[in-house]
């Protein structure tokens, strides 16, 4: 026999034997988050099946699923966000995004709308007074996200989006797309960090 054939079934062998092994050390702890993190990392060994839905695969930081708007928190006199309780959400301080429309203008299925505010007296502003993304017509490509040049609209990892209705709850409006940028942080650690370090360098 082959040694290649070998190797790809010594390869195998060991695969199913480690299975068994991590079954037996998660034995009685099967959702404890810390093991199961463990397990999905590149310390993780053998094949298991994710029991969908008490246990959830974590997302890679480029996982994407539908856009949201990221925006800047309000801030009390200590410079910390002000949370509404009604939401739990910070409240809005700025939104990012200036209603330039050009992720509208790039998305291929055509699933963004935007209407631009206006000042009392009628002229345009640099901030959008409604935002809507229909998300069982976007196909998650990522190109509004790519193509922003204010870093205002990112790919969220929030998939369990499924409802009876998709006429009023699937076209998602400003406040359900709006989310703050400490979540965009929390998600997304390592374009923060270069978004940040790009600003920074721009201050200068
Ligand atoms: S490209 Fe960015 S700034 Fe322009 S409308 Fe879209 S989200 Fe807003
Ligand atoms: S992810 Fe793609 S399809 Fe979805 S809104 Fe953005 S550009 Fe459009």
């Amino acid at each position: 026999m082959p040694l290649g054939l070998l190797n790809g079934l010594r390869y195998t062998a060991s695969r199913v034997v480690k299975t068994y092994l991590g079954d037996f050390k998660h034995l009685g702890r099967r959702y404890d988050e810390k093991l199961f993190k463990e397990r999905q990392s590149v310390r993780g060994s053998g094949i298991f099946t994710v029991q969908y839905p008490e246990e959830r695969l974590i997302p890679p930081e480029n996982f994407r699923f539908i856009p949201f708007l990221v925006y800047e928190p309000a801030l009390d006199e200590n410079g910390q966000p002000i949370t509404d309780p009604a939401t739990g959400k910070p409240v809005i301080g700025k939104q990012r995004c200036t209603a330039c429309g050009i992720c509208a203008k790039v998305c291929p299925p055509q699933c963004i709308w935007i209407v631009r505010a206006t000042t009392p007296e009628g002229k345009p502003k640099p901030q959008p007074a409604e935002f809507y993304i229909d998300i069982d017509i976007c196909m998650n490509c990522g190109l509004c996200a790519e193509f922003c040049p204010f870093d205002s609209i990112k790919m969220d990892h929030v998939y369990e989006l499924a409802g009876y209705e998709r006429y009023i709850s699937h076209v998602f409006d400003i406040h359900a797309l709006s989310k703050p940028a400490s979540y965009h942080a929390q998600i997304h650690p390592t374009d923060w960090a270069r978004e940040e370090a790009e600003r920074k360098a721009k201050k200068k």
